[in-house]
């Protein structure tokens, strides 16, 4: 039996079903609503909003490690949220979760983020959506505190709705709750990766090339989500779908191309 007050909500994420982020925010919002997980069956990280046209999408049911049943789709996290909420959830989903990603979704990853896509397109169905990513590159990632404070934000969110064509993108410190220097709304920030491609070469002497490269280089400017996150701050950022550079409309329209 379903409760009809108990909000319906959808996890997904981008690095796979059996991914231990999946699970706490599983945990967590348990408390919350009726939770469906449908998640891609392998790591699809940055993959950004893609989506499968071409081939057959299968949905497989698979035990997560808690002993609870969850899907494990074929698709991108995007698909995720098409067959969760289409196929799965038969058209009623009240929120979208997408994460505990393992690894930061800060400034310009934003665009690379199969995450944050997941949450995008929960809001191009017209379902509110949150992103949740936890900064940690090794495997000592901590997910207590993001568990919570997603379920909690879960909560605001169900109740004050979100502005149109909007999704919230939540970057936790890696860090348990004791140490979190607090909370903050910010905006996206930039953030760039130094030493992007590495060329090498095969045992055949033959070039072979290696993206993703250093460590992140981040503005620090406050507000910015970037800027949160060193600070040991959980950050907030609103992020709407419509990406247009308002602020250059009247230069590029003074080209005199129109
Ligand atoms: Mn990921």
């Amino acid at each position: 039996m379903t409760n009809p007050t108990r909000p319906r909500i959808l996890i997904t994420n981008d690095d796979g079903i059996h991914a231990e982020g999946i699970l706490a925010v599983k945990a967590a919002l348990d408390a919350v609503g009726e939770v469906f997980v449908v998640a891609p069956e392998r790591p699809r990280s940055a993959c950004g909003h893609s989506i499968t046209l071409h081939k057959p999408l299968r949905i497989n049911r698979v035990r997560l490690a808690d002993g609870t049943f969850a899907h494990a789709a074929s698709g991108t996290p995007t698909d995720c949220v098409s067959l969760g909420v289409l196929a799965v959830m038969e058209e009623r989903a009240d929120l979208v979760v997408s994460g505990i990603n393992h690894g930061p979704n800060l400034g310009w990853d934003l665009t690379y983020s199969g995450t944050v896509s997941a949450a995008m397109e929960g809001v191009v169905m017209g379902i509110p959506a949150i992103a949740v990513s936890v900064f940690s590159y090794t495997d000592e990632a901590v997910y207590d505190f993001a568990a919570k404070f997603t379920a909690h934000l879960a909560r605001m969110v169900i109740e004050h709705g979100l502005p149109s064509d909007t999704l919230l993108n939540v970057n936790v410190p890696n860090l348990p709750g004791a140490d979190i220097k607090g909370i903050e709304v910010t905006r996206q920030g930039r953030r760039r990766y130094a030493g992007k491609l590495e060329k090498r070469a095969d045992p055949s002497g033959r070039a072979y090339y290696w993206l993703g490269g250093d460590e992140a280089i981040d503005d620090l400017e406050e507000g910015t989500d970037v800027k949160a996150v060193a600070d040991g701050k959980v950050s907030v950022t609103p992020v709407h779908m419509d990406l247009t550079g308002y602020s250059s409309l009247d230069e590029i329209r003074a080209w005199g191309i129109e």
